[in-house]
């Protein structure tokens, strides 16, 4: 069996030409765009990279994008000041501010502050509470565009087993409880789990959220299953050249694998996408402006 790739980038593109479409009709009828405001402390080059992705194509789907710079030096209550007047400025729907956060900054209490019907990252605990119990509230970016890519390969998922490798507040527990309200069979492997192949063995759809290069082999994987690979990680080429790898061991899983998605071209295109898609929910709700059930 050759493994069918789940083309994410392609999925991503047209994701973002509807969120693009329907910010038009937003902008039409409030008479202001749907505004997004990163918040970025320090100068963490890989953070500055994301920052201004994330900017570029928040500006392309018609949307008003703000990044806030902030110095390395910048003390708690300074960002709490900042996020306290984001979440009074009504032309601002979605804030994130962009993680890491230099070490004298509590993230936690960071991400607490921000208006719940702000946080577009979803990583609020009243999100979090929300999806748990399955109330409508904001969904982290990158597990929501997992759910997207496996409901467009395979449609229903109710009853399939599936093993989420990962359990950060930002990919493994979200996946675990989307793929749950899907009426998925859910068990979440970690640092901690014994036989781990096995585990992953039984599963319909794998979802690997690790960040250790091709952990994950043929061997591991019922010949037919989805396989998605959230895992970024960054290698050495030879002569003096890296290139990124996911979680999974790509060439030898595509072979028993039923689908499975490329790093890159994967889940990655998804995260930014369904950003967008999120800052455009929220400026619905923000403003008041019905938004249709299933438009996005
Ligand atoms: P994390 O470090 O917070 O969590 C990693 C998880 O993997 C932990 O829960 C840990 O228990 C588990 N783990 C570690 N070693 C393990 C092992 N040997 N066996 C089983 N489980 C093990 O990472 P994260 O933020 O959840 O990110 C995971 C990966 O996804 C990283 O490579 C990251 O770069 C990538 N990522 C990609 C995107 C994207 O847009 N595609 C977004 C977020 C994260």
């Amino acid at each position: 069996m050759t493994a069918a790739i789940i083309d994410g980038k392609a999925f991503a593109e047209t994701l973002r030409e509807r969120v693009g479409a329907l910010a038009a009709d937003f902008s039409a009828k409030a008479g202001r765009r749907p505004g997004l405001t990163v918040v970025l402390v320090g100068e963490d080059p890989a953070s500055a990279v994301y920052v201004r992705s994330k900017g570029k194509a928040t500006e392309a789907a018609g949307m008003k994008s703000d990044t806030i710079r902030l110095p390395a030096q910048t003390s708690q209550d300074a960002l709490l000041e900042v996020v306290r007047r984001l979440n009074a400025d009504d032309s601002v729907d979605g804030i994130l501010v962009q993680l890491p956060l230099p070490k004298q900054i509590d993230e936690q209490a960071i991400i607490a502050a921000i208006d719940p019907n702000k946080d577009v990252d979803g990583f609020h605990p009243v999100n979090a509470g929300r999806l748990a119990t399955g109330l409508n509230g904001f969904v982290p970016c990158t597990p929501l565009g997992c759910l997207m890519l496996l409901k467009d390969r395979l449609g229903n998922l109710a009853g399939k087993g599936a093993v989420v490798i990962g359990r950060s507040n930002i990919v493994g527990k979200p996946m675990a409880q989307l793929l749950l309200g899907e009426s998925c069979t859910v068990t979440i492997a970690h640092s901690k789990t014994q036989n781990l192949p096995a585990v992953v063995r039984r599963a319909d759809i794998v979802i690997a959220a690790v960040g250790r290069p091709e952990m994950i082999k043929a061997d591991w994987i019922k010949p037919g299953a989805a396989v998605i690979d959230v895992g970024i990680n960054r290698i050495d080429a030879g002569e003096g050249k890296t290139r990124l790898v996911g979680d999974v061991a790509f060439d030898e899983v595509s072979e028993v694998a039923g689908a499975f998605t490329p790093v890159p071209g994967g889940v990655g295109p998804m995260t930014i996408a369904v950003l967008l898609r999120n800052t455009l929910v929220a400026a619905h709700r923000n403003a008041g402006v019905p938004l249709e059930k299933d438009a996005i």
